[in-house]
């Protein structure tokens, strides 16, 4: 079995803003990517979030046409280490909780030594690190379903080219 992969599009609308001084320079953040069926070009899903790793039976069936594609979405179990990683912590979450950490750091070395900073030190750390235990609990639910998914036979690409269907 042999599915067409989906059409991506990146849009960045915005992109020639950044050229030019001023606030709406901050319009270059503005971007999202599209996904598009193979066979009638239909739009099925926008994503404003970069770089997704997706869970799912990877099959996807067309709204529009009625025919079915490989939407990129892979099981858990079907996942290399790399994307695995990557589904857990994206660069993004990882930005803005290393962001928070640094700050944490920093204060640490800015602030005179006299000065007690370090339980403020200490907050900000935990704070930063709420973001990520929050989407980590959230992902284990997804990988949790994807791993049942995969475990009682949901319509995943790869298993039925295993089986090799007999008609
Ligand atoms: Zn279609």
């Amino acid at each position: 079995m042999n599915l067409l992969p989906a059409i991506r599009e990146d849009h960045n609308p915005f992109a020639i803003v950044g050229f030019f001084p001023g606030l709406q320079r901050l319009l270059i953040f503005v971007r999202w990517t599209s996904y598009h069926c193979p066979h009638c070009r239909a739009v099925y899903r926008r994503d404003f979030w970069p770089a997704n790793v997706r869970l799912g039976p990877a099959e996807h069936t067309c709204k529009k046409c009625g025919d079915a594609f490989d939407d990129g979405s892979r099981e858990w179990p079907e996942l290399g280490l790399a994307k695995k990683l990557r589904f857990l912590f994206p660069p993004l979450l990882i930005g803005i909780s290393g962001g928070f950490l640094v700050a944490a750091i920093l204060s640490l070395f800015i602030s005179p030594r006299d000065e007690n900073s370090w339980p403020e030190a200490g907050i900000v750390s935990a704070l930063a690190l709420i973001p990520v235990i929050v989407w980590c609990l959230v992902r284990l639910i997804w990988i949790v379903r994807s791993r049942h998914r995969y475990q009682n036979g949901g319509p995943t690409m790869q298993r039925s080219f295993d089986i090799g269907r007999p008609n």
